[in-house]
């Protein structure tokens, strides 16, 4: 399982699906992209990245946004509509989620009376809903609504969100599950662990628990579930060439 995102100058997808093979050795059943161009586009798929590959070959994957995700079922059996990324009701924000979302259930029944529908059986898809209906109902900023969603969810994650209503944006935080920041000129890249990001960049940033991590029109910022803004702490790695 894992987590691969893009934001910059460059063609997102190529970047993810190459970041997508390094993190195979985790183990994976599924994997799917997310690519934002003004318009929101998913593809996923059950089986290997190469599969992923053949299936959106044709497609329009042009984007300098994006995200990519390998999945390891907790919640709902290996197939395409399980992989992740997942949108809200609106196809207007997606997820994807390493983890666990324990009270899942209490919340997609909450949401199903809220007229939300769900297309999978995974408890992730609840967190992008979650997100949806704070939105609306609190009419803030996908940032605000990520930290509100995250008061409510109890489990484990490391997630990526984006919005094609705040286009030159991701969106992060983990709570259990590993996730790094590569700080790049002009781009930044997000990953489970920094094999993806090496050949980019040496510079990382370690995101630790509670933190959410805001990349915004060329912007690093990451503050705490409390909205206190903290320091990064860059780490240059020893590139590999
Ligand atoms: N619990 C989520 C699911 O079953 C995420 C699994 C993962 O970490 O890949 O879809």
């Amino acid at each position: 399982c894992g987590i691969v995102a893009y934001i910059g100058y460059r063609e997102a997808c190529p970047i993810i699906l190459k970041g997508l093979h390094r993190l195979e050795y985790r183990g994976y059943d599924s994997a799917g992209v997310a690519l934002l161009n003004g318009d929101l586009n998913v593809y996923k798929k059950k089986g290997k990245v190469a599969e992923l590959e053949a299936f959106i070959a044709e497609k329009d994957t042009r984007a300098q946004v994006g995200m990519g995700h390998t999945r390891w079922a907790t919640h709902g059996e290996p197939n395409d509509s399980n992989a992740h990324p997942h949108y809200s009701t609106s196809e207007r924000i997606a997820i994807i989620h390493n983890g666990i979302i324990e009270n899942y259930a209490a919340l997609k029944q909450h949401l199903q009376q809220q007229g939300h529908v769900f297309h999978s059986d995974t408890d992730t898809e609840v967190f992008v809903n979650l997100i949806e209906e704070i939105q609306k109902q609190n009419n803030c900023t996908l940032e605000e609504a990520v930290r509100l969603a995250l008061h409510e969810v109890v489990g484990a994650y490391a997630i990526v969100v984006l919005s094609r209503d705040e286009p030159n944006q991701l969106i992060a935080a983990r709570k259990g599950s590993p996730l790094v920041i590569g700080v790049g000129k002009d781009e930044y890249f997000l990953a489970s662990d920094a094999t993806p990001i090496i050949e980019y960049t040496n510079e990382v940033v370690y995101v630790n628990d509670y933190e959410i991590v805001v990349i915004k029109d060329g912007q690093l910022d990451i503050r705490s579930k409390e909205d206190v803004q903290q320091t990064p702490y860059i780490q240059k790695l020893e590139m590999a060439l």
